[in-house]
């Protein structure tokens, strides 16, 4: 079976496509720019901005994973980049679904990537569950727009799935790259108050979700993929510290001086909340790194 992942290229689609190659799957590439096929991946062209996508792609796939977006967190949040953040998750589905509607073409399954960010940027000790009510703050209102556009899909007879991702950790990618040389050289410290909700999940599992997703007949609508632990930003800085060989020393960076630096993007950092897993364990899921001190050992080769 064809699995077309869209942002195949990105931090998690590596992870991913090295999972579905080694379950059998057949591997196809979405990406803006040209890429040689390899013996197990073929790559195809698309550019959303200016509606153009190679159909071939979709029409031979069984499954699509949609991944492809603007890194959320690499420029400050400008209302041009805020747009492009929305419309490259919303316009690349409205693609998709133009095409599978087009050669009424029927999918296994299309699994689309969302974040906890859905349940807003907002401090409190509330465990969300997947029927916890959305906010509207920025992050909320694109996870919201997201997966709404994944559900036109779903209105096609499509078995349709919403990974509602945690902060990711994986080797040398992601927030723990930039977070690693900070930390490494003993300069680490919480951010803000500390007590911010930071809920996260290992890569290993995280892929190991999709491949459940894409598997699994039964998993249909949003799950959380996050694990649900007391993980604040003041213990993940701690605990980080710690696999690094010493306590943190430095103070906390106070919350103005981030928002100075990082605008309304600020609250990335500063707000977090925790979420529940019970969902994605009930369909017999289990985690892998259920322990944050394990799962950065084994992120940064200790
Ligand atoms: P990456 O930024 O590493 O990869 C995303 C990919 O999307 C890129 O490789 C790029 O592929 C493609 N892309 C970027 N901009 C556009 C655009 N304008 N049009 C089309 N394609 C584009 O992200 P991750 O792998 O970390 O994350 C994958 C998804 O999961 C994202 O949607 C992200 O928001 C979500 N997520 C990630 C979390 C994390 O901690 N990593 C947490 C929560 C959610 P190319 O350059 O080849 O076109």
């Amino acid at each position: 079976k064809n699995v077309l992942i869209t942002g195949g290229t990105g931090f998690i689609g590596k992870y991913l496509t090295r999972l579905l190659i080694l379950n059998n799957f057949s591997v196809s590439i979405f990406s803006r720019s040209i890429k040689h096929n390899t013996a197990d991946i073929s790559y195809f062209r698309w550019d959303i901005a200016n509606h153009f996508i190679e159909e071939e792609a979709v029409l031979k796939a069984d499954y699509i994973i949609h991944l492809a977006g603007e890194g959320i967190a690499d420029q400050r949040w400008t209302a041009k980049r805020k747009e492009s953040i929305v419309q490259s998750r919303e316009k690349s589905i409205q693609l998709i679904y133009d095409v599978l509607k087009k050669h009424n073409k029927k999918l296994e399954a299309f699994v689309s990537a969302s974040g906890v960010g859905i349940y807003g940027a907002v401090n409190g000790s509330e465990i969300c569950t997947e029927n916890t009510l959305a906010v509207n703050d920025f992050l909320g209102s694109t996870c919201q727009k997201w997966e709404a556009a994944a559900d036109t899909i779903a209105s096609l007879g499509i078995r349709t799935v919403k990974i509602r991702t945690g902060l990711v950790l994986g080797k040398d990618e992601g927030f723990l790259k930039k977070l690693a040389p900070i930390f490494k050289y003993r300069l680490g410290s919480a951010l803000g108050s500390g007590k911010q909700y930071m809920p996260w999940i290992h890569i290993d599992d995280l892929c190991s979700i999709y491949l459940e997703a894409i598997k699994n007949n039964e998993m249909s609508g949003a799950y959380n993929a996050a694990i649900n632990d007391n993980t604040n930003n003041e213990i993940f800085s701690i605990t980080l510290a710690k696999c690094y060989g010493y306590s943190l020393w430095l103070p906390k960076v106070p919350a103005f001086l981030i928002q100075m630096v990082l605008g309304e993007m600020a609250l990335i950092i500063l707000a977090g909340r925790r979420v529940s897993s019970e969902k994605i364990e009930k369909t017999g899921f289990q985690f892998q790194f259920n322990n944050l001190e394990l799962a950065l050992e084994d992120c940064i080769g200790k």
